[in-house]
C-alpha cells in the first residue's frame, strides 16, 4: 500500500515541516508538498511557489519523499532537484506539452484524472508521458464531474476496478478532492481501496479548519490515525511509486 499525505498546498516551511514530522512518525514515506497551486479563482492564494523548495529540500532530509505538481512545463527543470515524484493534476491532464516534458524526466509522475476525461483520454495521456521515455505513470482517480455535486465530485470506483483488472498501472485513490467533505474521507479511502487501488493520495493539517486551501476536505491528524488503523497501515507491505 501507499500513502501520501499533506496538506492541500504548503503554506510555509514551518507548517510544512511540523507536519512532515507528524508524517514520518506514522511512517508514511510520502508527503504532499504542492508549491504551485491551479487555483479556479485567480485571487486567492496560489502557493508559495519557489521560494518554497528550500522547505522541499528539508522534507527530503528527513528521509521523506517529497510529491508536487508542476502545472507548466518550465517549471519542472527548476524543482528536479527537490522532488521525487511530479504531479500532474486534474486540470493539466489535457496539457499535452506539460506531459510531453514530463516524459523525458527519470522521475515518477502521478497522472490526475481530468475533471471529465474518458477512461480512454486519461489512459492517452499517460502514453504521451511514455512516449518521451518515462515509463513511470501513476494513475490517481481523484473523483469526475458529473450531474450530482452533493460531493465535490463523483468517485468513480468502477474506473478503479477497470484500471486494475484491464492495465498494468499502479493506481491511486484521493479521497479528499472526491468527496469534498472530510467527514467522508476514511470511508471513500477504503472504498478506492476494497476496489483495488495500490494506494491513497489525502490531504491533512494539524488544524484543517486553518487550511489556506480546501479546507473543507482536508482531514485532522486524529481522522488520520483512523484511516491507517483502518486500512492497517501498520500491518500491510509499504510499496513504493
Ligand atoms: C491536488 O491534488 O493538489 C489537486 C489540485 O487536485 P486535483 O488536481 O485533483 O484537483
Ligand atoms: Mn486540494
Amino acid at each position: 500500500m501507499i500513502i501520501i499525505a499533506g496538506s492541500c498546498s504548503m503554506e510555509s516551511e514551518e507548517q510544512a515541516l511540523k507536519l512532515a514530522n507528524q508524517l514520518k512518525k506514522r511512517n508514511i514515506d510520502y508527503v504532499r508538498a504542492a508549491i504551485f497551486k491551479p487555483r479556479t479563482d485567480p485571487n486567492t492564494f496560489q502557493g508559495l511557489g519557489y521560494v518554497a523548495l528550500p522547505a522541499l529540500k528539508k522534507i527530503r532530509e528527513m528521509g521523506l519523499k517529497t510529491v508536487t505538481e508542476v502545472v507548466d512545463p518550465r517549471q519542472i527543470d527548476p524543482v528536479y532537484d527537490h522532488v521525487d515524484v511530479y504531479q500532474v493534476g486534474t486540470r493539466n491532464m489535457h496539457n499535452f506539452s506539460l506531459l510531453k516534458e514530463l516524459g523525458k524526466v527519470d522521475k515518477p509522475v502521478i497522472l490526475k484524472r481530468g475533471l471529465c476525461a474518458y477512461m480512454d483520454e486519461w489512459l492517452k495521456a499517460a502514453e504521451y508521458i511514455e512516449k518521451g521515455g518515462n515509463g513511470q505513470v501513476i494513475l490517481c482517480e481523484r473523483g469526475i464531474r458529473s450531474f450530482d455535486v452533493i460531493t465535490r465530485n463523483v468517485l468513480d470506483i468502477g474506473a478503479i476496478i477497470y484500471l486494475k483488472k484491464k492495465t498494468g498501472y499502479q493506481v491511486l485513490v484521493d479521497p479528499s478532492h472526491s468527496m469534498g467533505h472530510r467527514e467522508f474521507v476514511v470511508d471513500a479511502a477504503k472504498a478506492g481501496l476494497a476496489a483495488g487501488a495500490d494506494g491513497v493520495m489525502v490531504e491533512v493539517h494539524e488544524e484543517p479548519d486553518r487550511a489556506l486551501t480546501d479546507s473543507k476536505q482536508t482531514i485532522d491528524l486524529p481522522t488520520l490515525d483512523t484511516l491507517l488503523d483502518e486500512v492497517e497501515w501498520e500491518k500491510v507491505p509499504h510499496d513504493h511509486i
